[in-house]
């Protein structure tokens, strides 16, 4: 028997996450970003929930193939373009967008010998300061795509750094937006620059011919301090689910785990759940985050270990060993009531971001559509 870890990937979510993107900026196109391996949920199996996107927006070669094999015609965009020259010929057979950032990548379309033109959204850099360029090159570089005859279409693109912050009572985005609408004014082309947290705070202002929604399509938030997912409407795309493999009576001054983290001031009833750094729960997730036995919310305890982590059932008298335990995501019904565990929560008690759990659940976990 495999241990009872398994990651869920909830199609109808996706879908619904989806339709609140395309709510929310009803007269742009959708790149729904399924870079990483969707986000850890698998592009075949994101690709289920996700399949009424306009477009799909990622990083890798491979991951662009795996989704023509799933014959996927629409567009799809390379959000950091190629790396090399030799990528060229297979984002031309592959009939694929791919992002311009830097002289390098206009150097290497000016050699390559097309039969299919190239359609590339060119970056600028509007002040995060990873890729792009700088204003100053903006049109410029334009112009030099303008007259390469390999291209046959040129998007303007930029990203948000603070989008979903509120640094020194700013929004986080008027001053990329102005140097982004300042930078392509008059330019031709199809216009991107929101990702969800833009989306979600600010479609008004940025949802111009497309949003490019990530997290928001998985059921994460941004890391944004003062609304959950549930708050927009969002649904948990991943259930990361185990269950109690043992059971330990504690007695007052027990303790748990390695490094004795744990010291129980009372009588306590404690599970040991399948589930460790080694399946991608980060062992940096302290006494007190939330986890879900039984579909009842309670804490972990101690030190996560690789492959187990413990849990209070002091005040779960009918959970013992067997019972479910919701690591994050959706919970069995209980009573006719669903029960939920936002991945947010999670990650926030554990110091990282929604983002960080996704992507790391491990390639032992065995994962699943629901
Ligand atoms: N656009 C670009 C260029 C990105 O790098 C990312 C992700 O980092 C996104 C869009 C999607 O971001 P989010 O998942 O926050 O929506």
């Amino acid at each position: 028997m495999p241990r009872p870890i398994e990651a869920l990937v909830h199609p109808d979510a996706l879908a619904h996450n989806l339709a609140r993107a395309r709510a929310l900026a009803p007269n742009a196109r959708v790149w729904a970003v399924v870079k990483a391996n969707a986000y850890g949920h698998g592009i075949e199996r994101a690709f289920e929930g996700l399949r009424a996107a306009d477009g799909f927006a990622l990083l890798d070669l491979a991951e662009a193939e795996r989704l023509r094999a799933l014959d996927w015609r629409g567009p799809i965009l390379l959000l950091e373009g190629v790396f090399e020259p030799r990528d060229l010929e297979l984002c031309s057979r592959l009939k694929l967008w791919h992002a311009v950032h830097c002289e390098a990548q206009i150097d290497w379309l000016a050699m390559h010998k097309t039969h299919e033109p190239h359609r590339v959204f060119l970056k600028l850099n509007s002040g995060m300061n990873r890729l792009g360029f700088v204003p100053t090159a903006f049109r410029a570089a334009y112009a030099r795509l303008q007259a390469l005859p390999q291209v046959d279409e040129i998007g303007l693109m930029t990203h948000f750094s603070d989008a979903d912050a509120m640094r020194q009572g700013a929004d986080g985005i008027a001053h990329q937006l102005a140097a982004f609408d300042a930078a392509t004014d008059g330019l031709a082309g199809e216009r991107t620059v929101a990702n969800s947290a833009a989306t979600l705070r600010h479609a008004a202002r940025t949802a111009n011919d497309w949003v490019r929604a990530g997290i928001m399509c998985y059921g994460g938030v941004p890391d944004f301090p003062e609304h959950d997912a549930a708050h927009w409407d969002l649904r948990p795309a991943m259930t990361l689910r185990s269950k109690v493999i043992g059971v330990q009576q504690l007695l007052p001054g027990d303790t748990v785990g390695y490094g004795s983290a744990f010291t129980a001031e009372h009588a306590m009833r404690v599970g040991v759940v399948a589930c460790g750094y080694a399946d991608g729960y980060p062992r940096h997730a302290p006494t007190g985050t939330p986890v879900l036995v039984d579909g009842v919310r309670t804490r972990t305890l101690g030190r996560v270990s690789m492959d187990m982590l413990a849990v209070d059932l002091s005040e779960l008298p009918a959970s013992g060993f067997g019972s479910e335990v919701t690591l994050w995501g959706e919970g069995p019904v209980i009573g006719g009531q669903g029960s939920r565990l936002p991945i947010d929560e999670v990650a926030r008690a554990a110091g990282t971001i929604g983002y960080e759990l996704m992507c790391a659940v491990a390639p032992r976990v065995t994962v699943r559509s629901a």
